[in-house]
């Protein structure tokens, strides 16, 4: 790791909506406001008018409890919602109903542990808590929120059901944050409870402190992405002032993801300001070992134990199993695919995982896509990888087939079309062959000093083939020719 940052403490507190509850926390307004109409998801709970009585979404309760077991916390069987009193546009009943783990309270779990891996060395970020809590109303500013001269708010998003996971101060660099929120957004694809490519779905506030110095907080992070962004930007802030001789405050202070700064918003925000006391409206939650046993049983096969199984039953590498169970989508069509064709070894279970993790993902990354905005079938790869180990195209004529097997084309279909087939015919080979040296005295001479020119005689040879010729056979007429000369 990079010495920059050995005196450098972060912890993370990330805030993920549970996008696949169909209603909110505490009433039954539909949840999925994006791209609906502003304030037309709300009722008098959500709204917090006078009067109105809120009621536990059990199936909240359901999906934290799957959190929990993923990331090994222990779950509290008994548990209360608190309120979080302060006064905001966001929250027109002047608190946030949440979980509180002083003054009596519990959080919904404590504890558990996320293992990253960094420059090859594991290490476990051990967490502090994780609890249910409401998401505020949607506030749109009118760019920066430091100029803005107005603001709208939407209600829809008030109420909807968050799940704050918070680590112990123990993180130790913006990269180690980068990959525990990696795997974090992994293991919440795993549970099934939300889907965190959603804008805003994920939010992150982060404490940053250089040892011995006061810690600030930066909020307002509103995507995995910005983190290791915001953590590097701050910590050069603190940096300079500490060395222009200043002495660092706490504070609260808010990522502008458009100037790519954070801002101060305010000083000497404690948490006794937030009156914290228990909710009335709410009957304390309890939670039995039945209760969870049956959630367990439900919970699909995580992504660290998914690995290890990858690399058994095919015989993958670490590096390979690890990256591809990150994403369960390519996970499951990799095995989708390599299960399809009983023929598959241990050679072909790699190449496949080659296929995709190299080309596919590069197609991906290009065209900012997932797998699933493709029409790519786990067969497809299949069939390139039997066609290749058929002899009836090359790996150079495949790669030119991508752009055509991510619309969902099937591979002899390209064929058909583009014309391309492997060469293997000794004649046409060494016909190339030939031509290719008389074509390039300058490099046959090279040869003579440099054995590795070869390798532009045999480019010039697929050159003139548009890539069809079979590489070994060409390297090894080509290799007999120059001998010859
Ligand atoms: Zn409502």
């Amino acid at each position: 790791m990079s010495s920059n940052y050995q005196d450098i403490i972060i912890g993370l507190e990330v805030h993920i909506q549970l996008t696949k509850l169909r209603t909110k926390l505490f009433c039954s307004c539909n949840a999925d406001y994006r791209g609906a109409e502003p304030n037309t998801f709300n009722c008098p709970i959500c709204l917090g008018l006078p009067g109105s009585l809120p009621t536990i979404n059990k199936k909240a309760i359901k999906f934290a409890t799957r959190l929990a077991l993923a990331l090994d916390c222990k779950i509290n069987n008994s548990t209360y919602f608190f309120r979080k009193n302060y006064f905001y546009v966001d929250l027109p009943k002047g608190f946030q109903i949440s979980q509180y783990n002083k003054a009596g309270g519990k959080a919904f779990a404590d504890g558990g542990k996320i293992t990253v891996k960094l420059n090859g060395v594991k290490k476990d970020i051990v967490l502090n808590r994780i609890h249910l809590e409401e998401d505020p109303a949607r506030l749109v500013h009118k760019g920066s929120i430091a100029t803005s001269p107005y603001t709208l708010v939407d209600y829809n998003r008030s109420g909807v059901c968050l799940i704050e996971i918070v680590t112990e101060p123990v993180i130790s660099s913006p990269e180690e944050a980068r990959e525990y929120l990696k795997q974090l957004k992994s293991i919440v694809q795993y549970t099934g409870i939300a889907d965190l490519d959603l804008t805003g779905a994920a939010r992150v506030d982060a404490n940053i402190s250089i040892k011995g110095h006061k810690r600030s907080e930066v909020k307002n992070i509103n995507s995995f992405k910005e983190v290791e962004r915001a953590l590097k930007w701050e910590i050069q802030r603190q940096r300079h002032l500490l060395k222009r001789g200043k002495e660092l405050i706490q504070e609260t202070r808010h990522w502008d993801e458009k100037r790519r700064i954070t801002i101060s918003l305010r000083t000497k925000e404690f948490e006794e300001d937030y009156r914290y006391f228990p909710e009335q409206d709410l009957v304390p939650i309890a939670i039995n070992e039945d209760f969870i046993r049956k959630v367990k049983m439900k919970l699909p096969e995580m992504p660290s134990e998914r690995s290890l199984r990858l690399r058994r039953d095919y015989n993958l590498s670490e590096f390979d199993s690890d990256n591809l169970v990150l994403d369960k989508d390519i996970a499951d069509f990799y095995e989708d695919g390599v299960n399809s064709d009983p023929s598959f070894g241990s050679k072909e279970f790699k190449q496949y995982c080659n296929w995709l993790m190299n080309d596919v993902f590069r197609q991906l990354n290009e065209q900012n896509k997932t797998l699933k905005d493709t029409k790519l079938h786990p067969k497809q790869l299949v069939d390139l990888v039997n066609h290749i180990k058929e002899g009836k195209i090359t790996t150079k004529i495949a790669k030119s087939f991508m752009d055509e097997i991510m619309k969902g084309t099937s591979i002899s279909k390209i064929i058909d079309t583009k014309g391309k087939k492997r060469i293997s015919n000794a004649e046409i080979i060494e016909r190339n062959c030939v031509e290719a040296i008389k074509e390039n005295p300058k490099i046959v001479e090279d040869y003579r000093t440099n054995p590795k020119a070869i390798e532009a005689l045999i480019g010039k040879v697929m050159g003139k083939t548009k890539g069809q010729v079979d590489p070994e056979i060409t390297r090894t007429k080509m290799l007999k020719l120059l001998e010859e000369e």
